[in-house]
């Protein structure tokens, strides 16, 4: 299937589409995943979208463009995926439509994980990734045993410089500006569903296999 995920940073979008994959295969291209490994790598793409990811701003379409036409090319691609983070804006989703209309392969299903906008400051601020697994963790939500683990296997929670509380007021202002209307644009074009992304992540895990299937 080819599914993107929309969602307000912190919806949980991340943490759904890595289950999809750890349980379905289903390959998650991650447009921040792939911008950050650029900036940790200090390619010069990396360099030219370091100041707008700091500030919580979005990088421009020609980079973000040019990183999912080279991702979709790949094999893995080629039996479906989850874009997790893209599109972020009415152009990129415009763009994204005729990107796989070149390939004769449409989108599938729009996913909307909702969520209160006023929780998010909690899930974002808390959130951490396991250095060792990658796995993403919240020091406020996830089990104990889940944080213990990464670091009983030698792992550190890492906090991505992004999610600070001023950065993050600007990355839910840049959402609610740029990111709904493509949100509505699925709407329109019937293809989008819209799933409950309040409670714990299985039960999320569950309503959006549910949608999935319908
Ligand atoms: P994310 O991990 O999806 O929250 O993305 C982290 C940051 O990467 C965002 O705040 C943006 O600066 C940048 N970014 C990620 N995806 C996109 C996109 N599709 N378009 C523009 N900027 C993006």
């Amino acid at each position: 299937m080819r599914i993107v995920f929309l969602g307000a940073p912190g919806s949980g979008k991340g943490t759904q589409a890595q289950r999809l994959m750890a349980q379905h295969g289903t390959v998650q291209l991650s447009t921040g995943d792939l911008l950050r490994e650029a900036v940790a790598a200090g390619t010069p793409l990396g360099l030219r979208a370091k100041a707008a990811m700091d500030a919580g701003e979005l990088v421009s379409d020609d980079i973000v463009l040019g990183m999912i036409r080279d991702r979709l090319r790949r094999d893995d691609a080629a039996p479906g995926f989850v874009l997790d983070g893209f599109p972020r804006n009415l152009a990129q989703a415009r763009a994204l439509e005729v990107m796989l209309a070149e390939i004769g392969c449409p989108l599938d299903t729009a996913v909307l994980i909702d969520v209160d906008l006023d929780n998010l400051q909690k899930r974002l601020t808390g959130r951490r990734t396991c250095s060792v697994t990658g796995k993403l963790l919240n020091i406020h939500f996830s089990p104990q045993a889940d944080l213990d683990a990464c670091l009983k296997a030698g792992g550190q929670l890492i906090q991505r410089v992004d999610d600070n509380e001023e950065t993050i007021g600007n990355r839910l202002k840049v959402y609610r500006a740029q990111t709904e209307p493509v949100v509505q644009y699925y709407r329109q074009a019937g293809l989008l569903h819209e799933v409950d992304g309040e409670g714990a992540v299985d039960e999320v895990y569950a309503r959006v296999t549910a949608t999935l299937r319908s």
